[in-house]
C-alpha cells in the first residue's frame, strides 16, 4: 500500500487545493454513493462527513447524493428512504435531487455498445464455473475465454438479446476485454454486464440485464462531473478498472478516485451485512435498535447529530487502517450533551424516604435551574412533600468515609431541596430495605444554608406523591470484545448486559417530554425518551451514556 500523507490536516483536501491552485478544477464536486442495501452506519458517517463536508468548506463546492443502485435483488425503497432520513439529520443537504445508478442505465448500455463496437468487450458464454477456471488465480494467469474473438457484429447481436430477455440468467454476460495475465485480478476481462430477471425498485421491469458496479460507478461519477471520487481503501485495485473504463469510452469527464482508510470502531460492527444479521437473528430488534452503530440506531438513543460530525473530525481521514476507540466516541457525545442538555432527576431504582418532621398536608415548590453553567436555559418547579424516593445505591447503614450519600445517623443534601438526616429504616422479609426514616433541616434550602454547615454528599431524589412512571434502558456496548466482526460465533462476543431495563421515576414535569431530547439526569447519566416506545401513558427513556465519572 503506497503511504500517502496521512497528517490529520487530510492529505485529500490537500489535493484538491493543490488542483484548485493548479487550475485544474474551478469548482470541486464529491458524491456520497451508498447501496440502499442496509441502513448507513457509523463508518458511513465518516464518509457523508467527508464528501459532504468538502462541499461545505470550499467555495463553489457540491456533493451529490446518488444511490449505487445496480443490484436490484438486495436493495429496498425503505433503504433508500432511511439513508436520505439520515444524510438530512446529520446536517447535510445534498446538491439538487437525489440520483441513481439506475437513472444512467439507458446511457450505460449505449457505452457498453461502444466498447463492443471498438473491440473492446464481447458477449462470454462461459458459465461460473469455467469463468472460474480461465480467470486463474493471484500466482496463475488467466487463459482467453474462446468467445473473446468473436465477432464485433455478433457480440452486438447477442448483447442486445441479453437486453431483449432472450437468454437465461448465467448464460451469457458481457466482459471487458482487457488483459487476462494482468496480475491485478481485476482487469482479467471483468464481467461489466449480467443478465437478471429481477424487479428493481426504481426502475421497475425494464430490464433483465444489470451493469456490474465498477462499470457502473465511474460513468456514473463522470456523468455528474465529479472531480474526486472518494471511497475506502478496499477500492484501491479497483482504481485500474475505473480509470481504464473512462479511458475507453467516449466520455470527457475523468473524475480521479482516492482512496481512504475505513472507520473500524472498537465493540462494534461496520458492516451492513453484519448488522442485518443481528436482526436475522433477533439479537437486535431492527436497524435502529439503539445499541447499533447504525446513524438512525444512535439517533434513537439519543447521540446529537454534532456528535458524530465531531467525532468524524477528530478521526481524521488518512490511508492508514486502523481502530478507534469508543471512548472517544463517547466523550464527543457527552462533550455536547454536557453543554446543551438541561438537568432533570430520575430515580431508577427507588426507595422511599419518609420525613418524620415534615407535616403530613404539607406540599411545596421548589426551583431548580436546569444548567449549572447556563442561566439561560432557566428554571423549573419541582414539588416537594413528606415522602420522596431516592435510588437504594444511595443509601446505607454504614459505610465508611468515601461513601458520600445517606448513612444511618448521618446527613447528606438532597439536590435542590433540604438537607436530612436518616434516623432509622425497615426492611422485607429478605433483609432489603424498603424505607429510610429522616428527618430534614428547613434552614438548608437554596444555594448558601443559613447555617453555613458543611454537607458533603448529595443525592437526587423525586416527589413520592408527584412525579411520573418511567422505564429505562440502561444501554452499554454490545459486544465485549475488541473486535466482534474477528470472532467466529458473533453470539459468543455479545455483552449480556447491552440492555438492563428497570423502572423508576421521573420529575412531574416530564410527562410530555419530546423524543430523542436529551437530559441529564443528575448523577444517572444523560437519557432521552424513546422516539418508538415512549408514550405519556408509558414513558421509556433511553440511557444515551453514563456519565464520565458517576460518583
Ligand atoms: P458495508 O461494508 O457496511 O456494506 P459498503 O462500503 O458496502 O459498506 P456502501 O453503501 O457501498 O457500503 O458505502 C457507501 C460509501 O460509504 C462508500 O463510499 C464506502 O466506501 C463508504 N463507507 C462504508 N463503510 C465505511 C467505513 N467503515 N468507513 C468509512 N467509509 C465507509
Ligand atoms: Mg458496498
Amino acid at each position: 500500500m503506497t503511504q500517502v500523507d496521512t497528517s490529520p490536516s487530510n492529505f485529500i483536501r490537500n489535493i484538491i487545493d493543490n488542483d484548485l491552485k493548479t487550475g485544474k478544477h474551478q469548482m470541486i464536486q464529491t458524491r456520497f454513493p451508498p447501496e440502499p442495501n442496509g441502513y448507513l452506519h457509523i463508518g458511513h458517517a465518516k464518509s457523508i462527513c467527508l464528501n459532504f463536508g468538502i462541499a461545505e468548506d470550499y467555495p463553489n463546492a457540491l456533493c451529490n447524493l446518488r444511490f449505487d443502485d445496480t443490484n436490484p435483488l438486495k436493495e429496498d425503497v425503505d433503504y433508500v428512504r432511511a439513508i436520505k432520513e439520515d444524510v438530512l439529520w446529520l446536517g447535510f443537504k445534498w446538491n439538487g435531487n437525489v440520483r441513481y445508478s439506475s437513472d444512467y442505465f439507458e446511457r450505460l448500455y449505449a457505452y457498453a455498445v461502444e466498447l463492443i463496437e471498438n473491440g473492446k468487450a464481447y458477449v462470454c458464454e462461459l458459465d461460473a464455473e469455467q469463468t472460474r477456471e480461465y480467470r486463474g488465480t493471484l500466482t496463475k494467469p488467466g487463459k482467453n475465454s474462446p468467445f473473446r474473438e468473436r465477432s464485433v457484429a455478433q457480440s452486438l447481436d447477442l448483447f442486445a438479446r441479453m437486453r431483449a430477455g432472450e437468454f437465461a440468467e448465467g448464460s451469457m454476460m458481457l466482459r471487458a476485454k482487457i488483459d487476462m495475465t494482468s496480475p491485478n485480478m481485476k482487469m482479467r476481462d471483468p464481467v461489466i454486464y449480467r443478465i437478471r430477471f429481477a424487479h428493481h425498485h426504481q426502475t421497475g421491469d425494464k430490464w433483465c440485464i444489470y451493469p456490474m458496479y465498477d462499470f457502473t460507478h465511474c460513468i456514473s461519477d463522470a456523468i455528474e462531473g465529479i472531480t474526486h471520487s472518494l471511497c475506502t481503501l478496499e477500492f484501491e485495485d479497483h482504481r485500474p478498472l475505473y480509470d481504464w473504463v473512462l479511458a475507453n469510452i467516449s466520455i470527457e469527464c475523468k473524475p480521479r478516485q482516492i482512496e481512504f482508510s475505513r472507520l473500524n470502531l472498537q465493540y462494534t460492527l461496520t458492516s451492513k451485512r453484519k448488522l442485518s444479521a443481528l436482526i436475522d437473528e433477533n439479537i437486535v430488534t431492527g436497524w435502529n435498535d439503539p445499541r447499533m452503530p447504525t446513524i438512525s440506531g444512535m439517533r434513537r438513543r439519543g447521540y446529537p447529530a454534532a456528535s458524530l460530525r465531531e467525532f468524524s473530525k477528530r478521526i481524521g481521514i488518512t490511508k492508514q487502517e486502523n481502530t478507534v476507540e469508543l471512548a472517544s466516541l463517547e466523550s464527543c457525545v457527552r462533550e455536547i450533551l454536557e453543554e446543551k442538555s438541561p438537568r432533570a432527576m430520575a430515580v431508577l431504582d427507588p426507595i422511599k424516604v419518609i420525613i418524620t418532621n415534615y407535616d403530613v398536608d404539607k406540599n411545596e415548590t421548589l426551583m431548580a435551574p436546569n444548567h449549572p453553567k447556563d442561566e439561560s436555559m432557566g428554571t423549573r418547579s419541582l414539588p416537594f412533600s413528606r415522602e420522596l424516593y431516592i435510588d437504594r445505591a444511595d443509601f446505607k447503614e454504614s459505610a465508611n468515609k468515601k461513601y458520600k450519600r445517606l448513612v444511618l445517623d448521618k446527613e447528606v443534601r438532597l439536590r435542590n431541596a433540604y438537607v436530612i438526616r436518616a434516623h432509622d429504616f425497615t426492611t422485607d422479609a429478605e433483609g432489603n430495605i424498603t424505607q429510610v426514616m429522616c428527618t430534614y433541616d428547613a434552614q438548608t434550602l437554596g444555594k448558601n444554608p443559613l447555617d453555613g454547615r458543611k454537607v458533603k454528599g448529595v443525592i437526587h431524589w423525586i416527589d413520592a406523591k408527584n412525579n411520573n412512571k418511567a422505564e429505562f434502558r440502561v444501554y452499554d456496548r454490545l459486544f465485549l470484545i475488541d473486535n466482534p466482526a474477528s470472532s467466529e460465533n458473533i453470539k459468543d462476543a455479545l455483552n449480556p448486559d447491552s440492555l438492563v431495563t428497570v423502572h423508576g421515576f421521573v420529575e412531574a414535569g416530564l410527562l410530555h417530554v419530546e423524543a430523542e431530547k436529551a437530559y441529564q439526569f443528575e448523577r444517572e447519566g444523560y437519557f432521552c425518551a424513546d422516539s418508538k416506545d415512549s408514550t405519556a401513558e408509558h414513558l421509556v427513556f433511553n440511557r444515551t451514556v453514563a456519565l464520565r465519572a458517576a460518583f
